[in-house]
């Protein structure tokens, strides 16, 4: 017997969280056509289809674009530095795709290594995630390559598989998972699914040693570096980047330690104060992203750092993205 949820129900239980103080994390449909992860606020439904790419991830429930680290103030010769308030507050993410929750165990190594991270840890252990196995991969998707699936279970508290357009096979996979659907559904002999695998499109393991050997291949001067503009999107949006930059906002007597996302894509990544940027042009800064995927972080972590979600490439202006340029080295 499977246990099953309907879509009524689904959002009954977002509302119940919602009104009993916890943060409900769902995907929506903007203004523009474009979905997005927001947190749910009762209003704008939230869209539970497996056929959903949203243009931003679920990464931003972690590890937000901007975020207080601390504050200080001066009051003549004493300075008062205070800590910000660590994430107290339960949250659930609804409605994940697969290859968003499988990237948060990827990235959790990072922000408990040479330094435990409160902030991020602090979110990560007050938070469900819920993922809905996906129905229909789009021609970016290349999760199989990487090692995943539509149905992949990594990072996921508990699973959705689509039974019909308003049913849904519940699967837990942890104890929050089963704390959030305890009594919740009901027994039932249909059982959900998820769509073909993305076709496979290169072999990670040969892609890895090919990397290795072609540092100095003129490839990252031809294409990516014609191509690329340097706007960073394609790391915004990628579940597994996680390249911030710490500054100090306010003034001298009253501010904040704030810490913001960044990105390798970007020319002032590396800029030195000296004018010297070791990483020169825009195929240079292509290449530290596909190596640091693909070479350093698994040499590192045990992890390649992608998981194929195609998101990258969904949003770059100059249809580049990881997966083309993982192309051309393949071949
Ligand atoms: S690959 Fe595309 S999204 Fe990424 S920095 Fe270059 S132009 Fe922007
Ligand atoms: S590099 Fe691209 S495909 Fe890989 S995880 Fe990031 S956004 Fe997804």
């Amino acid at each position: 017997m499977s246990r099953i949820i309907t879509r009524e129900q689904l959002l009954q239980l977002m509302n119940a969280l919602r009104a009993g103080g916890s943060l409900v994390g769902v995907p929506v449909r903007a203004d523009n056509g474009d979905a997005f992860y927001q947190y749910f606020d009762g209003q704008v439904e939230p869209l539970i289809a497996p056929t959903v790419f949203p243009v931003t991830t679920i990464k931003e429930f972690f590890f937000p674009k901007t975020e207080t680290l601390y504050t200080f103030k001066r009051e003549g010769a004493s300075v008062t530095v205070s800590d910000a308030v660590p994430f107290t507050k339960p949250q659930v993410i609804f409605c994940a795709r697969p290859c968003e929750a499988a990237a948060i165990p990827i990235i959790d190594p990072l922000f408990a290594w040479d330094y435990q991270d409160r902030f991020y840890q602090s979110r990560r252990e007050m938070t469900t995630i819920v993922t809905l196995a996906c129905a229909a991969p789009d021609k970016n998707c290349f999760c199989t390559s990487v090692g995943l699936s539509p149905d992949t279970t990594n990072g996921a508290d508990a699973v959705l598989l689509s039974v019909d357009n308003d049913t849904f096979e519940v699967r837990c996979l942890t104890e929050k998972g089963e704390k959030l659907f305890d009594g919740k559904t009901t027994e039932s002999d249909k059982t959900g699914s998820f769509g073909q695998n993305p076709p496979i499109q290169f072999d990670a393991a040969e892609l890895r040693e090919r990397l290795q050997k072609t540092f100095a291949s003129p490839l990252y001067a031809d294409e990516p570096s014609v191509r690329c503009v340097g706007c960073g999107a394609c790391a915004f949006v990628c579940p597994t980047c996680h390249c911030f930059d710490m500054v100090d906002t306010g003034s001298v007597n009253d501010g904040r330690k704030v810490r913001n996302w960044d990105s390798c894509q970007f020319k002032m990544f590396t800029h030195h104060a000296s004018g010297h940027n070791p990483r020169r042009d825009q195929g240079e800064r292509q290449r530290q992203r596909v190596q640091h995927k693909f070479v350093i972080y698994p040499e590192k972590f045990d992890h390649i750092l992608c998981t194929g979600c195609g998101n990258c490439t969904r949003s770059c202006i100059c249809e580049l993205g990881i997966l083309p340029v993982l192309k051309v080295i393949a071949k």
